[in-house]
């Protein structure tokens, strides 16, 4: 039974790194998430097979109830999520991941400290002890800050909060966790008062840590958590001889911390910088300086005639049209422009919108051909000859100030150059700021004209006008 054990959770560990390759694509993304599900679905099953298991019946009873309740949650949240509600959606059930870890974890420190049922204490190897403390340390610090993150971007917690002397305390209050892990990782003699200490002193760090970070940063902040998250369930994965759970937790903590630096870098900003600095928080980072110019409005019916007639445009979405949930009539518009012979293309930025992948996902969505949809560095050489840019509720990723200003909060992020257009459209609301709440040059430039209005409403009136024409 052992061995039948041993390879089902080796298939599964398998089935989670084949799963995560093919998600590297939109296109085989679909089949990678199945194929991750049904290693998931193995190694939970054969857990029930796992030595002394159904030696307590109401335990298995209890775990049953438990699967069924987290599975119903689970697949009603994910059925009526928007796509625009996504990030939040991924903070929990990263938090939920962090919080399992730790509650393994808790569960061996409680037994090491004798405190099982009044039983005798129960042994650890000493590289399992560390390993546990360190998951749960990891663990519950995920799980706090991951349910804070998730508050945020819900919109319950609306301030970033830092208190007087945050970074003291917030240093204090770490340095004390650490001391405590460390005697219950090292000591033989483990108390459960100090495991509870232990436990509070690392879910407090969580919040604290996360409090003063802007809501716009969590998004980075969730996939460090995600990163850790995957640490934390390495490490119980060692405690309990669980082979599948130490190469998925390995797994998910290369790609999330992978991910977290791409993030990063697309930002052009360092992660202390992302963590420490409150950018995009309530508090604002604004750089405004002086512009030349004024914005120059355009009406529907005109900015149509002027795609209609272009030869080539370029679109360029950004969070506003999350926002709006315009992708589908921008689909809608490519479709009646290419019937009249446009080309027409779509650049993504990186870090459009408010998590990786975003904008891809919302154009899958709505259908747009993959090969339509170019990456950063594949899109910019296009921009010179493009008649029209049309930026659909994008504003820091076209912000030409990246390029020009070092006092720029977001000089020196590469960005999409929508102004070097012949022509360039800008659908927004109004006279917002973007993420990074400065003032975007592209907005005054002579080439752009603003087209105001909610996304989908914008890019209704554009395929209204092209179809009267
Ligand atoms: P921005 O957040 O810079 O700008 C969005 C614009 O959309 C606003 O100026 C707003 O203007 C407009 N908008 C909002 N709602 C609507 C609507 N209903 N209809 C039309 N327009 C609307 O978006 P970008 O995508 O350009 O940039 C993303 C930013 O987020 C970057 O600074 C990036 O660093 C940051 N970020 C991205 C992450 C990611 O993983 N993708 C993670 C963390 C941060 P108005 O109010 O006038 O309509």
């Amino acid at each position: 039974m052992d061995i039948f054990i041993q390879v089902v959770y080796f298939v599964a560990a398998v089935l989670f790194i084949m799963g995560l390759k093919k998600m590297s694509s939109p296109v085989t993304a679909t089949g990678g998430i199945v194929w991750a599900g049904i290693g998931m679905i193995a190694a939970s099953l054969v857990a029930f097979f796992e030595p002394g298991v159904f030696t307590h019946t109401s335990n298995v009873v209890l775990i049953i109830i438990a699967i069924g309740i987290g599975s119903a949650i689970a697949y009603i949240t994910a059925k009526r999520v928007q796509m625009t509600d996504m990030p939040q959606m991924i903070a929990i059930y990263n938090g939920m991941g962090g919080g399992a870890a730790a509650a393994i974890a808790a569960v061996e420190l409680v037994k090491m400290a004798g405190g099982h049922g009044g039983g005798s204490a129960h042994e650890l190897s000493s590289t399992a002890q560390v390993l546990a403390v360190l998951g749960a340390l990891i663990g519950a610090v995920s799980f706090s800050g991951s349910a804070i993150a998730f508050a945020k971007l819900q919109g319950l917690m609306k301030k970033t909060i830092r208190l007087p002397m945050h970074m003291v305390i917030n240093s204090g209050l770490f340095v004390l966790t650490v001391i405590a892990g460390a005697i219950i990782g090292f000591s033989g003699d483990v108390s459960i008062q100090l495991v509870l200490l232990f436990f509070i002193l690392a879910l407090v760090f969580g919040v604290l840590f996360t409090i003063p970070i802007g809501g716009a940063d969590m998004p980075v902040v969730i996939s460090l958590f995600n990163a850790l998250t995957g640490l934390a369930v390495a490490f119980e994965g060692y405690v309990l001889e669980n082979a599948a759970m130490i190469i998925a937790g390995t797994v998910v903590g290369s790609a999330g911390t992978l991910l977290t630096q791409l993030m990063a870098k697309a930002m052009n900003r360092p992660i202390s910088n992302i963590l420490f600095a409150s950018f995009g928080s309530d508090g604002g980072a604004a750089a405004e300086e002086d512009i030349e110019g004024s914005m120059k409005e355009i009406q529907g019916t005109d900015a149509a005639i002027m795609m209609a007639y272009a030869e080539k445009v370029i679109i360029v979405p950004g969070y506003g049209m999350a926002v709006a949930q315009a992708q589908h009539k921008v689909s809608e518009l490519t479709k009646i422009l290419e019937a009249r012979g446009v080309k027409v293309m779509f650049a993504i930025h990186p870090v459009a919108g408010r998590m990786p992948g975003h904008m891809n996902v919302l154009l899958a969505e709505a259908g747009i051909d993959y090969d339509k949809i170019l990456d950063l560095d594949e899109v910019n050489p296009e921009f010179p000859t493009a008649d029209v840019a049309l930026v659909i509720g994008a504003n820091d990723v076209v912000n030409p100030v990246a390029r020009t200003n070092p006092d720029s909060p977001i000089y020196g992020m590469p960005i999409l150059d929508a102004d070097m257009a012949k022509n360039c459209i800008v659908i927004k609301r109004g006279k917002g700021s973007g993420f990074s709440g400065i003032e975007n040059h592209l907005f005054y430039a002579d080439n752009t004209r603003m087209l105001y209005g909610d996304g989908q409403k914008a890019v209704g009136e554009l395929i209204s006008g092209i179809k009267e024409m």
